[in-house]
């Protein structure tokens, strides 16, 4: 598997970031995407689209694509992940501050700005709506999945 096969999903995300990071006027934040050509896990089994790391006190962040996970999705599902992942940038420096047993309170408000943000440009809320990934990004056929991210 080669780093070919997924060029044209990289493409398509490079470019859902360069219409996203203006839209969201992010406040001098440098937003790098490295991508994976392996899953988030070692046995395969995580469906995990993207992560984000936020080094906010430095004003930057790095997205980390997972590209297995990532070829399966439409690009109305990609660009969920990536506001998702946005939001979480954003949200970085408070992040530190929320305990671990209440993470899942800062997941939850990070997916309900994500769909505000989206309902804005008129997509519905409801993401993920198409289970069938868009055949321009996907190099072979699979089974669609819903990435948590
Ligand atoms: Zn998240």
């Amino acid at each position: 598997m080669g780093s070919d096969r997924y060029k044209p999903l990289k493409r398509t995300i490079r470019t859902l970031a360069a219409e996203w990071e203006p839209r969201l006027d992010l406040p001098g934040i440098l937003v790098a995407h490295r991508f994976h050509n392996k899953w988030f896990d070692d046995d395969n089994s995580d469906t995990t689209v993207a992560n984000t790391v936020a080094r906010w006190e430095y004003r930057e962040a790095v997205i980390h694509w997972y590209l297995p996970s990532a070829v399966r999705l439409a690009r109305s599902d990609l660009e969920m992940v990536l506001v998702h992942e946005y939001v979480h940038v954003l949200l970085g420096p408070i992040r530190e501050s929320i305990p671990g047993e209440h993470m899942d309170r800062l997941e939850l408000a990070t997916e309900s700005v994500c769909r505000a943000l989206l309902k804005t440009i008129g997509l519905p809320p409801g993401l993920p709506s198409k289970r069938v990934p868009n055949k321009s990004l996907a190099a072979e056929s699979s089974t669609p999945r819903r990435g948590k991210a």
